[in-house]
């Protein structure tokens, strides 16, 4: 898909469901493409909106017939694997383009909240991470640093190429939740009047911890993780605020007896919590945005 401006300007891709059962970005761009006609003002947007099609037709997050993770082979090998052969044809086709900004979109665990990722800076020059900065900002969605370097990712690997490029968490994978498809298509509304592609609208929501969190640059956590086997039960909700040492989950054995319980290691709120309550030693149990 794809929208041209009479007026020159930036160049936006847009990318969803690189994660086959992570639907809802796909919409997101549907919407946003409809909310587009006759209103882009300058520049252009493209996108990819279904970008793996064997994991979409499997429910499944991978590549279905390799079982790959498609978003761990960027940028690509045309002599590769499938995954990689996928990828470096995304990855190309994007890149000789000459972007100003990809906005890869992804959704997370089934309780979670909408949220912006920024990987590392990579090649960026300091100006060009403080533009990307100001981009994940625009889309007033709460701004996530990523603590780990996650490579093949496609943003970490068009960061590494020096074009500058964020991810948008927008809730739940599986099925499409309309609240977020709305939350994800505003964002990236936002973002792209932040750079002058389109006139900006106010937000049409805007929840507490979106409020709480305007401006701050939190860091992803998916710590402490269980040390214990057995049944997880919640204490915290996604887009909760924890305080450091509060629970945020105690985890039972079969007979109901008490094994562990999770405390917050920081101040900050929680993104998300796993899909199932089963915990083995080392498991992640929620996903937290660290106050700064
Ligand atoms: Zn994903």
């Amino acid at each position: 898909m794809s929208m041209v401006a009479d007026q020159p300007g930036p160049i936006v891709w847009l990318t969803a469901c690189i994660h086959g059962d992570e639907v809802g970005g796909t919409v997101t761009i549907h919407e946003l493409f409809k909310r587009l006609r006759k209103r882009l003002l300058r520049g252009s947007v493209y996108s990819f909106p279904l970008a793996n099609p064997f994991g979409f037709e499997n429910i499944s997050r991978n590549i279905s017939v390799s079982r790959e993770d498609l978003n761990r082979a960027f940028p690509g090998n045309p002599a590769g694997s499938l995954a990689e052969r996928l990828a470096y044809q995304i990855f190309n086709h994007i890149e000789k383009s000459s972007p100003d900004l990809i906005i890869d979109l992804h959704n997370d665990w089934r309780k979670s909240v909408p949220y912006a990722v920024l990987d590392t800076p990579a090649k960026l020059s300091v100006s060009e991470y403080e533009h990307l900065n100001f981009c994940a900002h625009s889309s007033r969605l709460p701004v996530v640093l990523e603590t780990d370097t996650i490579k093949g990712t496609l943003s970490y690997s068009m960061l590494q190429s020096g074009i500058s490029a964020l991810t948008l968490e927008l809730g739940e994978s599986y099925v499409v939740n309309e609240k977020n498809v709305q939350l994800g298509t505003d964002a990236i509304w936002h973002i792209l009047a932040a750079m002058d592609m389109v006139e900006d609208t106010e937000p049409t929501t805007e929840a507490d911890y979106l409020i709480a969190t305007k401006g701050k640059d939190l860091r992803y956590s998916q710590r402490p993780l269980s040390s214990k086997s057995g049944i997880i039960r919640f204490l915290k909700k996604p887009g909760s605020f924890v305080i450091k040492n509060e629970p945020i989950a105690r985890i039972y054995n079969s007979f109901g007896r008490l094994q562990e319980t999770l405390l917050a290691l920081d101040d900050g709120f929680v993104l998300g919590h796993t899909d199932a309550s089963l915990s083995f030693p080392g498991f992640p149990v929620m996903a937290f945005g660290l106050l700064p």
